[in-house]
């Protein structure tokens, strides 16, 4: 049985104060989520550690949005996932668009970073995605076989059982856009052939999220696909009660 998971990736959104509110009302409606769904939230560094505190002791998951692709050392505003797992973080967003596309993350930069990651035991959430104009040329499946491939066998099939894979659309992401369940289905199970290519059964056992504009209007049908084992959630997860519908929606 693969693990459900609905992720929320609060990017650079909220206060310290307004971040640690929000996590403890997910916290308080916890109870409203199905035992077998695993919540995570995402906030910046800067809130990890009090939004920590919140979720301590609670079945919700720890996750930071990156790190470093360095161990340590003299690296002038980088987070090493060490520090990130010193404090009880669990989960780590790698290779979200928004990183790929403003702050330069390549495939080569992201097979050290989640190297890293694993090393440290924490499990990446690793991004992949097509943007709108290779999808329009229908580019797609390429794209997304290369991200998989350069970053993801270069592990071993050790590491592998470590990661999830989120597919988010570059075109879909804070777009009010969704790819359709079809179009999130068939390049869900795309991936998941890909993974199996060289990791063989262990395919199956690996999540795959899909993020992009997911809300509790459509969360249900694109859980309901066969490929698809829950979702990174940005802008609905910044409202707890729009979260917990998501997380409630399998
Ligand atoms: C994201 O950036 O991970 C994301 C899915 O954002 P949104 O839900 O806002 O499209």
């Amino acid at each position: 049985m693969r693990k459900k998971i609905v992720a929320g990736n609060w990017k650079m959104n909220t206060t310290v104060p307004e971040g640690v509110k929000l996590a403890q009302d997910v916290v308080a409606k916890l109870s409203e989520v199905p035992s077998d769904v695993n919540l995570v939230v995402a906030p910046s560094f800067v809130h990890i550690a009090q939004v920590g505190e919140v979720v301590n002791g609670t079945s919700v998951g720890l996750s930071a949005q990156n790190c470093a692709d360095e161990v340590k050392g003299a690296y002038t505003g980088e987070v090493s996932a060490q520090m990130l797992s010193s404090i009880g973080v669990k989960y780590v967003i790698l290779g979200h668009s928004e990183r790929r596309e403003y702050y330069g993350e390549t495939n080569e930069k992201l097979v050290k970073k989640v190297n890293l990651a694993l090393a440290e035991g924490l499990t990446p959430i690793f991004c992949v995605g097509e943007k709108l104009e290779e999808r329009k040329a229908d580019k797609h499946f390429d794209v997304v076989g290369e991200q998989v491939k350069e970053v993801l066998f270069t592990l071993s099939a050790e590491q592998m059982a470590n990661v999830v894979i989120a597919y988010e659309p570059v075109w879909a992401i804070g777009t009010g856009e969704t790819a359709t369940k079809e179009q999130a289905q068939e390049i869900h199970a795309f991936i998941r052939a890909t993974l199996a290519e060289k990791f063989g059964a262990l395919a199956e056992e690996i999540s795959i999220l899909y993020g992009g504009s997911c809300k509790p209007s459509n969360a249900q049908e694109l859980f309901a696909q066969k490929d698809i084992d829950g979702g990174l959630i940005g802008g609905a997860a910044l409202k707890a009660e729009d979260f917990i519908a998501i997380a409630k929606s399998f």
